[in-house]
């Protein structure tokens, strides 16, 4: 069942370039996941005939079609009305999403106009997706040789509506009686193909969980992905893998799934029950920006200094004149003395520091992509990293927080 899968993508506005297809991605991963595969994906504009024939072209070549947007109560929105046309299916009212409707409109106090009964009209027949972030339900239909899948364009309603009624459908459509279980792991400071290198011979070896690599920005991800009728089996055969992959590469590992660096080193600094500042030169409060952003953040971060001139760094943080002059501001010294300062005049038990050269040009003979990152440890002690990043000015300043972070994080986690 289900051989070859085709995404179909609804909307104007995608042919015109103002959003991108995300949709089509986000399904793609997870048809992947379920081991179903996609051979195309198409794009159609709110044109009722090309609709209808980009529907034919999909039923000769797919058995699973998927239809994103145009669920909606406008005129435009037209997704449901040309499928009920093409396979010649009656179209109803659903009394369970009619009432959702009228309910909702009832709640928030506004009036309800007429074309927005429109969106609780379903197929005849299909199985109904419940919308619990919006008003048009999805719907679900099958018959001998076909499965067609409707859902919304927002990506906030398309996304958990999959997730929680389109996928159990499929996969019941699939027959499938197994656990698809997965986890991402993240790591930070290699490429892609030093990582894939590292563990080649366990990828290729892999069948069950499979291993998927996806590169970002200094960062690699893993997904490990398994399948078996037991969960717990399951979840035994990912932390197999997992150890075995942790044992090759394991210090650039920094957590799993929708984990970020800064969350992580967050986390740790609370749990630690530490405290925390930063001098921040070059990344000009970048670091701090991150570290405010979660809840409770002043239990962590007690402040910071944007430390962007000498002046500042001698007479606010107490740089020595002597490393200004002799060593410059782009130095490991300079970076020590501003993490120690900083910490001493929080009173934090952490400083970290960031002073480099971001670019254009260079600075005292230094290129640009020259950092150090000063850390003041709680227990007294105090480092520098020097790096050389690529990458242009803005790059090298978001790199070097990132780089802070982790750096930070592996610290932590020695000394615990
Ligand atoms: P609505 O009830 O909001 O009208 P709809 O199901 O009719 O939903 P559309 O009108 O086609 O969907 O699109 C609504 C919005 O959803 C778009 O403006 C866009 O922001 C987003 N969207 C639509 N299609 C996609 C897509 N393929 N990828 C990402 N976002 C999309
Ligand atoms: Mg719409």
């Amino acid at each position: 069942m289900f051989k070859r899968a085709e995404i179909i993508a609804v909307g104007s506005e995608l042919l015109l370039g103002q959003i991108c297809n995300t949709n089509a991605q986000f399904l793609s991963k997870q048809l992947a996941e379920l081991g179903i595969n996609v051979y195309y994906h198409t794009v159609v504009g709110d044109n009722p005939n090309r609709l209808a024939s980009a529907i034919e072209t999909a039923r000769s070549r797919a058995d699973l079609l998927l239809f994103t947007g145009g669920l909606g109560p406008t005129k435009d929105d037209l997704t449901k009305e040309t499928i009920a046309r093409v396979l010649q299916k009656n179209l109803v009212t659903d009394n369970q999403a009619l009432s959702n409707i009228v309910d909702y409109y009832k709640k928030s106090n506004r009036p309800m106009s007429e074309n927005n009964k429109k969106q609780a009209i379903v197929l005849e027949g299909a199985a109904i997706l419940a919308n619990d972030n919006g008003m048009a339900p999805g719907m679900a239909l099958s018959d001998e040789n076909h499965t067609f899948m409707l859902l919304p364009g927002p990506p906030k309603e398309l996304q958990p509506m999959f997730m929680n009624y389109g996928r159990e459908y499929l996969l019941s459509r699939l027959g499938v009686k197994e656990q698809i279980l997965s986890k991402v792991l993240r790591f930070f400071g290699i490429g892609e193909s030093q990582l894939e290198t590292d563990i080649e011979d366990l990828i290729e070896q892999q069948t069950n969980p499979t291993i998927a690599p996806l590169a970002g920005d200094y960062e690699v991800t893993l997904r490990l992905t398994a399948k078996h009728h037991s969960q717990e089996e399951a979840e035994y055969l990912i932390e197999q893998t997992e150890k075995l992959i942790l044992s090759r590469v394991g210090s650039y590992f920094y957590g799993y799934d929708d984990d970020t660096i800064f969350s992580v080193l967050f986390n740790k600094i609370q749990d630690s029950k530490f405290t925390l500042s930063c001098a921040e030169s070059l990344t000009g409060g970048s670091f701090a920006e991150k570290m405010t952003s979660f809840e409770g953040a002043s239990s962590v971060i007690e402040g910071g200094v944007v430390c962007y001139t000498n002046e500042i760094k001698e007479n606010v943080l107490g740089v020595s004149r002597e490393t200004l002059d002799q060593l410059g501001a782009v130095s490991e010294q300079c970076a020590i003395e501003l993490a120690d300062g900083v910490k001493k005049l929080h009173r934090t038990d952490i400083g970290i520091s960031f002073t480099g050269v971001a670019g254009p040009g260079t600075m005292d003979g230094k290129p640009v992509g020259t950092v150090y990152i000063g850390i003041a440890l709680p227990n007294g002690t105090t480092i520098s990293h020097h790096l050389q990043l690529a990458g242009n000015r803005d790059a090298i300043r978001q790199r070097t927080v990132k780089y802070g972070c982790f750096l930070l994080l592996k610290e932590l986690f020695k000394s615990s």
